[in-house]
Parts: C-alpha cells; sequence; structure tokens
C-alpha cells in the first residue's frame, strides 16, 4: 500500500475492507487503513473523498448523519449539489452547473464556503465546506477532499455559554443584576478605585411596608410591584452602572463616575419619581422607599463601603423611611496597594487567590479553549455541581462530596481559569496558541474536615483534569502545597 493520501482514501471504504479481510494472501486488514476508517467515523465533521471522475470514494459517518444519506447510497454516486439540496448562505439553491465540487477538481483550487445542506429529513444543517484538490507527485489532480463543519454546533456552543452566563449574573425575576454580579463589580470599582482617582457612589434602597403589599394583594402582585420598582431603577442608570437586586425588596445601584452629592440627588430624584408613580398593580396607589447611600473612600474594603450606605437606609427607615440619608466617614486613611492579580510561571495573569487552597495547579494544554469549555459543562452537567459563577474566563462550582470512610457530608468549590496565550516553549516559527487552565480546590462546607480527608480533595483534581483531557504530566505548571489551616469557607 502506498502512503499517498488519496490511495489511503480510495482504500478506505467498507467494502475494501471486507475484501481486504477476505484476501487469502492478507488475512489482516492494513492497520493504517483500520485507524483511518476509526478517524473518520469518529471525527465530528463530514468527510468525502471524490475521484477524479468526480465519483463519491468515501462518505463518513458524520457526512450519513448532515445528510440523512447512507454511504451505501453515496459511494459510487456522482458528487453534485443536488444530494445535499445545497443552498448558498442566503439560501439561494447551487445548481449542479456551477458546482463547486466538480469545479475544484477541475481547476485544481481550494475553496472555502459557508452553504446549507437539507437532509432527508428536511433539517437545516449550517456548515463550513472546504474543499481541497488532491495531486498525484507528477501534480496530476485526482480528486478532491471535501470537509464539512457544522457550524451550528458551534453557534450552539455559544449561545448555551451566553445562557448560561445571563443566567448566572441576572436575577429571574426582574431581570436586573443579581447579587452575586453586584459583588462581582462592587470588588472591581473597589480594585480600580484603589489604583485610580474612579470616583464611585452606592445607592441601596428597600421598598417601604413592603409586606403589606404581600399581605393585601397577594404574592403575585408583590412580585410584579418588585418589577415595575426594577424598572424604574434603571430609567435612572448610566452606562457603566449597575442597578442589581440585592435580595427580597431591597435593591443597589453602583453609581460610576459619581461624587456622593450627585448620588445623593439621583436617590433623590428617585424617590420623588416613586411617590408620584401610580401603580396598575395596586389599583392606582403608589409606593414608596427608603434610601442609604455611600462614597467610596480610600480606605475602604467592599464591605466598608456597603456597610455605610446600608447604615443611612436604617437611618432612613428608623427616621420616618421615603426618604435618601446619606453616610458619611472620617476614615480617609491611605490604603496599601496590593496586587491586583497573581502571575504564574508560565506569564499568566491569573485573577488573586483569596485564602489558601487544598490544592491549586495550573496547566498547559493545545487542546483549544472552545473544547476545554465544552467538556467543562460536561464536568458540570455530569457531577451535578451548582454553578456559583460563571464568566467568559472563569466558573466558580460547588461539588458534594462524601467522605467514604466517616460518612461525613461536605463539599468542595472548584474555580477554574481559563486562558488563551501565546505558548513561549514552542520552538516553531510562528506564534503557537495554547490554553492555560488554572483549578483551585478549596473545602466548602465541612471544609476543615475535608482538608484533612486524604483522599478526597486528590480525587476531585484527578476527576476534573480527566474531563478536561489533561493528561500529560509534562503540562502542569506549578503545584500550590496543600492548605495546612483548616479552609477559611
Ligand atoms: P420596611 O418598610 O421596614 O422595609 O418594611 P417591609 O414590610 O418592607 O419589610 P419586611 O422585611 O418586614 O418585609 C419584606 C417582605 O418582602 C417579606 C417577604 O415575604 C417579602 N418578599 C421577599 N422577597 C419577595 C419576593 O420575591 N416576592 C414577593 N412577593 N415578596 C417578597
Ligand atoms: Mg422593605
Ligand atoms: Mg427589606
Amino acid at each position: 500500500m502506498t502512503t499517498s493520501g488519496f490511495e489511503i482514501a480510495t482504500n478506505l471504504t467498507e467494502a475494501s475492507i471486507m475484501a481486504a479481510l477476505a484476501s487469502t494472501d492478507q488475512h489482516r486488514v492494513p492497520t493504517e487503513n483500520l485507524f483511518a476508517q476509526s478517524l473518520l467515523d469518529n471525527i465530528r465533521d463530514g468527510v468525502i473523498f471524490v475521484d477524479g471522475n468526480n465519483r463519491i470514494q468515501t462518505w463518513n459517518q458524520a457526512t450519513e448523519i448532515m445528510t440523512g444519506i447512507s454511504s451505501g447510497h453515496a459511494i459510487g454516486q456522482p458528487i453534485s449539489p443536488s444530494i445535499f439540496n445545497l443552498t448558498d448562505a442566503d439560501g439561494k439553491e447551487v445548481s449542479d452547473q456551477e458546482c463547486p465540487f466538480v469545479a475544484c477538481i477541475r481547476n485544481g483550487k481550494k475553496q472555502q464556503s459557508e452553504f446549507r445542506i437539507v437532509g432527508r429529513s428536511g433539517r437545516e444543517v449550517k456548515a463550513e465546506f472546504n474543499i481541497v484538490p488532491i495531486r498525484t507527485y507528477d501534480g496530476t489532480i485526482c480528486g478532491a477532499v471535501i470537509l464539512i463543519q457544522d457550524s451550528s454546533v458551534q453557534l450552539d456552543l455559544k449561545r448555551q455559554l451566553k445562557d448560561l452566563y445571563a443566567m448566572s449574573m441576572l436575577d429571574p425575576l426582574t431581570q436586573v443584576a443579581n447579587r452575586s454580579e453586584f459583588e462581582r463589580v462592587l470588588d472591581e470599582y473597589v480594585r480600580a478605585h484603589n489604583l485610580t482617582d474612579f470616583e464611585c457612589s452606592l445607592i441601596i434602597c428597600d421598598i417601604d411596608f413592603f409586606k403589606q403589599i404581600n399581605d393585601n394583594y397577594g404574592h403575585n402582585v408583590g412580585d410584579q410591584a418588585l418589577v415595575a420598582f426594577a424598572q424604574l431603577l434603571k430609567k435612572f442608570v448610566r452606562g457603566q452602572d449597575v442597578v442589581a437586586r440585592y435580595g427580597g425588596e431591597e435593591f443597589v445601584i453602583l453609581c460610576a463616575n459619581c461624587n456622593i452629592d450627585a448620588a445623593v440627588e439621583r436617590a433623590e430624584e428617585i424617590r420623588s419619581t416613586l411617590t408620584k408613580t401610580p401603580q396598575q398593580m395596586l389599583n392606582g396607589k403608589c409606593i414608596t422607599a427608603s434610601f442609604g447611600v455611600s462614597q467610596l473612600k480610600r480606605s475602604d474594603s467592599a464591605t466598608d463601603f456597603f456597610v455605610r450606605a446600608d447604615q443611612g437606609l436604617l437611618n432612613a427607615k428608623e427616621t420616618g423611611r421615603n426618604r435618601v440619608v446619606a453616610a458619611c466617614s472620617s476614615d480617609d486613611s491611605p490604603i496599601t496597594l496590593q496586587d491586583a492579580e497573581t502571575k504564574s510561571l508560565a506569564g499568566v495573569k491569573w485573577r488573586k487567590q483569596k485564602g489558601q487552597p487544598l490544592f491549586c495547579e495550573e496547566f498547559k494544554t493545545s487542546t483549544p479553549l472552545p473544547v476545554v469549555i465544552e467538556s467543562l459543562r460536561g464536568y458540570i452537567l455530569e457531577m451535578g455541581a451548582e454553578v456559583r459563577k460563571v464568566e467568559p474566563d472563569y466558573a466558580s462550582v460547588k461539588i458534594q462530596a462524601t467522605d467514604p470512610n466517616s460518612n461525613v457530608k461536605g463539599s468542595f468549590i472548584v474555580d477554574v481559569e481559563l486562558t488563551e496565550a501565546v505558548d513561549e516553549d514552542q520552538n516553531l516559527v510562528g506564534e503557537r496558541m495554547a490554553t492555560f487552565i488554572r483549578i483551585t480546590i478549596r473545602g466548602g462546607k465541612n471544609g476543615w474536615f475535608f482538608s484533612n480527608s486524604s483522599e478526597l480533595a486528590p480525587a476531585v483534581m484527578t476527576e476534573l483534569r480527566r474531563y478536561l483531557m489533561i493528561t500529560d504530566e509534562s503540562a502542569r505548571l506549578t503545584v500550590a502545597p496543600a492548605a495546612t489551616e483548616p479552609s477559611q469557607r
């Protein structure tokens, strides 16, 4: 058997394998053929080989799935757009006269185009076609390879990630940011403020006597009032501001580039508008709310900033409700600047670690980032993990675990950070990208017990590595020592 790509290809049909099995002088199928056949049958992309007479020689399983046409029906047929019911990206039918496959074999030019296939089942598949001419050693064109990539899979993955991301940051009832998204942005603003002169204020507001709305009109009407209140708040936010539902009938507005005077003015505007807005679900009655306002100071932690506004709110409630109270602080001491991120040996910048983890390992893999993300999704779904936070390059999940010896139940918090960067170890011409992964495992509930349970945390790490297909030990970059102190969570 020769090693010419096309000759391997033409040997790949089931018939040729059967023939090889049946042959008396060669009782075994050449191993290369089996590898190639297995590859063709297991990849997600459609692969078609066409010979110099424009006849189909190979039609792999992915092509069968996309088209609904079996290889038995396709092999030996002339290749043509009508086999696929091929249309261009705008939905216009591609005629057999303008067949891109025959054109490639005729003119020897590679072609990459997006087409739509309508399979026998009527399912439309949006796909990217790569049509590549095959030449013999003397340069004669002897056929073509057609690679078909189902673009809807990519789109689906992107949409699912987007949905997951939206789900993780929005309050389902009011569709404003949820508490965890607020806390994320709050941390970001505090960090930005510590590094620059970024001014930021916080408004916390709470609907007055909301319990009475539930009691008098029912929970459903209460929900509608919450939605209406959130909508009103949204009307008062600008570009970088964030409005979030902190919990129950309590909302927050992070006002970017805004000092306390402007924030108080804004809160006052909201308060007064609310008192003049008849609520349909309350038979035209108006509701009121109380407001606390604070401005971020140089010495503030996120908690200090929040607590001051909350004290303002408390004060507003205590002094009669339906009012705005600004909190002041004399504490203006300078802060120590801390690194916003930690830098690993690989030169990748990771976010700052919170506390001492049980495990923190970094890996490098050549697996493309979207594939790693998809594997991570699989892990989350199959482990039944609770998603705590998702960002485009970061996921934090909670995994329930039981110690097999003592039957103690608890949880681990697993943080996975992902980034794509140039692999500087590659001695290749041109840049080569690699996916860098940092996995941090902390003890969640019963963290102290779990940090001392010798088998559990490594088992969680091993399992996650298996899902993310990190198999090569040499891909490990740095390893943080296991914690010697009880976990903080
Ligand atoms: P105050 O003026 O002191 O804030 O009084 P309040 O009645 O607004 O506050 P309280 O904390 O006594 O009651 C808040 C109520 O909000 C109790 C809770 O049942 C209700 N609540 C919390 N979340 C929701 C929700 O999602 N939907 C509805 N309908 N009610 C909710
Ligand atoms: Mg209230
Ligand atoms: Mg409340």
